[in-house]
């Protein structure tokens, strides 16, 4: 009987794994001041996945962290770990460079596990070419960052289940984005 009950106990924590969507930006191209570039964080229980990145997501994220007053810890800059990217459209992709060195910086000391579309691998490799004298620095000088978290690993993705852990399975579909092929959508 007692096992009877711990295994409820246990199916009614995973059942009610509490879960939030939250809007982290907004914007367009267009750089209005009110609006963030577009990205949003799903978050269940103690983990947080990213949909997009535009401009300005993780100090949109740091908004509501708990480092800096929020509710959020999972929204604390080195816990962005996960993300997925629609389409390779600038204002949905542009913060990307933030999403890597930020959390990094912050403490992440893993990798950043990132799926979307046909590209990019080549963004991510680029991106780190960038940056690499910045990297070396950071990892090399008075105040090293661990040899890890600035790292990428890009899945490019097609259409179905891309993605699967302890709390989402997440489905990529093709959507209609003019003349941009290789837009998704995904249900979480
Ligand atoms: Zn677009």
């Amino acid at each position: 009987m007692k096992i009877f009950y711990l295994l409820l106990i246990l199916f009614t924590i995973l059942v009610e794994a509490e879960t939030h969507l939250i809007v982290l930006g907004s914007g367009t191209p267009n750089p209005d001041p009110q609006r963030s570039g577009s990205a949003y964080a799903v978050i269940v229980d103690e983990d947080v996945y990213l949909v997009d990145f535009g401009y300005g997501v993780v100090r949109s994220a740091s908004v509501l962290s708990s480092q800096y007053g929020g509710k959020f810890n999972q929204l604390n800059a080195k816990n962005l770990k996960i993300a997925f990217l629609t389409h390779i459209h600038s204002d949905h992709s542009g913060g990307l460079a933030d999403l890597v060195l930020t959390p990094w910086i912050m403490g992440r000391e893993e990798p950043l596990e990132l799926y979307g579309p046909q590209g990019l691998k080549d963004m991510s490799k680029h991106l780190l070419a960038a940056y690499k004298l910045d990297i070396d620095y950071r990892i090399n000088g008075s105040q090293p960052s661990n040899p890890e978290g600035f790292k990428i690993n890009a899945h490019e993705i097609e259409e179905g289940l891309i993605y699967m852990d302890k709390n989402v399975r997440v489905e990529a579909f093709v959507n209609n984005h003019g003349g941009l092929n290789n837009s998704y959508g995904f249900g979480l």
